[in-house]
């Protein structure tokens, strides 16, 4: 199976590390013209090496500076890159934070900052990248769909978790926005899936891989013995994009070695 996604624009947001620095990678290794999202002055440099990192092995993109809780940062970022680029093809909402707390002493700030970027984000990457994917109509030249969406949720969207109830609460919610969006625009050929994660090593989770104590005990939760990279989400990423999983739509897909399967009933129970 060939996947090309040439001539196809793709918006990655949080892509200066970590999911969406290999989403980004995987997607212009495919053809696609990236934009690279990040948030803040402060993660320029490295969003600038993502994109040398594509650009050194020929492939096409930008950076992008948007802060995607902020709704007149992310309809300026689509304004833009339409204006570039002509229109846009491929949403990834793959931004994401963590502020952890047990639930009593959770702030909340800590609470609105993880829905803010986490779930509101989404909603309004969402919400462009669809205003467009209707204005521009279907082109055959380069996929049978209108548009494309992926959330980055979590295995944490079933898997409930302890003292990070903002995090969870946010993943489990993008199931639904996911799904209803998928549900409501399926008849435009738009399609909306998720990509469920379970441990990725990146800079989100290093207190959990950056000790063999801790990283042999998050591998005890994961039946196939190794820590995701994001390499193995970047895969899925283009697969998901292309027309090769045109009939996928309104989806969580979970790539986590096996951690739904819930390791510790391997032995019985
Ligand atoms: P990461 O910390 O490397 O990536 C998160 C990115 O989001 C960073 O680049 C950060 O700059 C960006 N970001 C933060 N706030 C933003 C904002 N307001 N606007 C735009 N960008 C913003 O961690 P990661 O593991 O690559 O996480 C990416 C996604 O994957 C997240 O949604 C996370 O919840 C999800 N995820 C990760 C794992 C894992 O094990 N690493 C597992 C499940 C889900």
């Amino acid at each position: 199976m060939e996947i090309s996604l040439k001539n196809q624009v793709a918006i990655i947001t949080g892509a200066s590390s970590g999911i969406g620095a290999g989403i980004s990678k995987s997607l212009a290794e495919s053809g696609a013209t990236v934009v690279i999202n990040y948030p803040f002055e402060v993660s320029k440099i490295a969003a600038d090496a993502v994109l040398k990192t594509i650009t050194d092995a020929g492939g096409k993109g930008i950076t992008y500076m948007c802060d995607v809780s902020k709704e007149d940062q992310v309809v300026k970022m689509f304004q833009d890159v339409v204006a570039q680029f002509g229109t846009v093809d491929i949403l990834i909402n793959n931004a994401g934070i963590q502020k952890d707390a047990k639930f009593t002493e959770m702030t909340l700030d800590q609470w609105n900052a993880v829905i803010g970027v986490n779930l509101t984000g989404q909603f309004l990457c969402a919400r462009e990248a669809i205003k467009e994917f209707l204005r521009r109509g279907i082109d055959e030249t380069k996929s049978v769909a209108k548009g494309k969406i992926i959330h980055i949720s979590s295995v944490h969207e079933i898997i409930p978790w302890a003292q990070h109830a903002n995090y969870a609460a946010s993943k489990g919610a993008i199931r639904m926005l996911m799904q209803t969006l998928a549900q409501e625009y399926a008849g435009e050929k738009i399609r909306v899936n998720s990509i469920c994660p379970g441990a990725i090593q990146t800079p989100i989770n290093t207190a959990a891989w950056d000790t063999p104590e801790v990283l042999n005990s998050l591998l005890s939760l994961i039946p196939y013995n190794r820590i995701g990279q994001p390499k193995d989400i970047g895969n899925l990423a283009v697969f998901l994009s292309s027309d090769a999983s045109d009939y996928i739509n309104g989806a969580s897909i979970f790539i986590d070695g096996g951690m739904t399967t819930f390791e510790s009933f391997s032995t019985g129970g």
